[in-house]
């Protein structure tokens, strides 16, 4: 039975049971896969694009950012006895990339292989997403979190070596792993609100501009914009950025950010975790960062800096990257997420740090 067909089944089954039993069936699922080397092989090695023929483009780039499935073997042989450590970006690596940035869901399926992979290894999702927002689309408890491009991050209480610790503060609200909250941003709150505020009154006007509020950031999502009119609402967006220098724009996909200009971005809050989880310092550590977005290469180039492991970036087209390896889109991820969870059941406990 092919993978569409195992998640129509299971997805019809919930008609019948309840949704524990539906989530035990998904978790059998996934072991399954992984336990018969499912979808072992990355699908785009046998053509490049979906209709069989051969991209040219596609395939150079890949020579350069080769399949982290097809090279899964070698890159494990690599972290021979290392601690392994997983950061995720959630939209297009997690979840489709969908018109309605509010229904950006992801599988269960999905879900279920990152609920497995946290069983085994630290794993952390760092979104440009509010962290509120991140752990309602995910609804994983074992798993920390960080939103607004890693302005608000839910973290272990650790020694820290690097980072300051005057943003940190203790929570009672649990949302996923961690016991303090590192808000680096928090004075420029009370001016995000006013900005959109002024955005929501002012691109009024264009229709299909969707203004997200992500607590340390503000997304305007174009997706559902003309063409025609992007420009407008480009400059509109520039106008009002203008007013607030201690405020910059940054571009993702189908997405214009406002943040403010502070030294901190996801490669920071990359450090900041490693940090955090004890591995700051340490050369034994394997961390894979896998994202989709400009916003990722940051934290790309810093686990390339540190030496700390591999960034993949997902992507179905050649791009300009510092990631070391591809996968081509979220059901590629799902299937190393999978790899990576069967690769420790596989080994020996005595071998694995955890
Ligand atoms: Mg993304």
């Amino acid at each position: 039975m092919g993978l569409s067909e195992r998640i129509g089944a299971i997805q019809h089954s919930m008609d019948f049971i309840s949704k524990a039993r539906f989530d035990e069936n998904v978790d059998r699922v996934c072991i399954s896969m992984t336990e018969n080397n499912f979808d072992l092989q990355p699908t785009r090695e046998s053509g490049g694009n979906t209709n069989g023929t051969l991209d040219p483009e596609y395939t150079s780039w890949l020579k350069k950012h080769p399949s982290a499935l097809g090279m899964f073997e070698q890159i494990m042989a690599s972290g021979k006895g290392k601690k392994i450590i997983v950061f995720l970006d959630y939209d297009g690596t997690l979840s489709p990339i969908v018109d309605d940035p509010d229904r950006a869901f992801m599988s269960e399926m999905m879900r279920a292989a990152v609920r497995e992979v946290a069983k085994y290894f630290p794993t952390a999702i760092i979104s440009g997403r509010s962290r509120e927002k991140v752990f309602k689309f995910v609804q994983l408890a074992g798993v920390y979190y960080a939103g607004s491009h890693g302005m608000d991050i839910m973290a272990p209480v650790l020694p820290l070596s690097t980072s300051d610790v005057k943003h940190q503060t203790r929570i009672d609200d649990k949302q996923g792993s961690g016991d303090v909250l590192f808000q680096p941003a928090k004075e420029f709150l009370p001016t995000i609100q006013e900005i959109i505020e002024e955005l929501e009154e002012k691109t009024k006007c264009i229709h299909g501009v969707i203004i997200e509020n992500n607590r340390f950031c503000i997304s305007v999502h174009f997706r559902r914009v003309r063409e025609e009119d992007y420009s407008e609402l480009e400059e509109l967006v520039k106008s009002i950025v203008k007013d607030y220098p201690q405020f910059h724009l940054t571009r993702g996909r189908k997405v214009i950010e406002i943040r403010p200009s502070i030294k901190w971005d996801k490669g920071y809050a990359l450090e900041y975790m490693l940090d955090t989880l004890g591995y700051g310092n340490s050369n034994d550590v394997l961390a894979f960062y896998i994202g989709d977005d400009r916003t990722d290469e940051d934290a790309f180039r810093v686990l390339q800096a540190k030496k700390r492991g591999y960034p993949i970036i997902v992507s179905s087209i050649p791009k300009e990257t510092s990631a070391v390896y591809s996968l081509q889109d979220p059901s590629e991820v799902m299937s190393f997420l999978l790899h990576l969870a069967r690769w420790r059941r596989n080994s020996s406990s005595s071998k694995i740090v955890i």
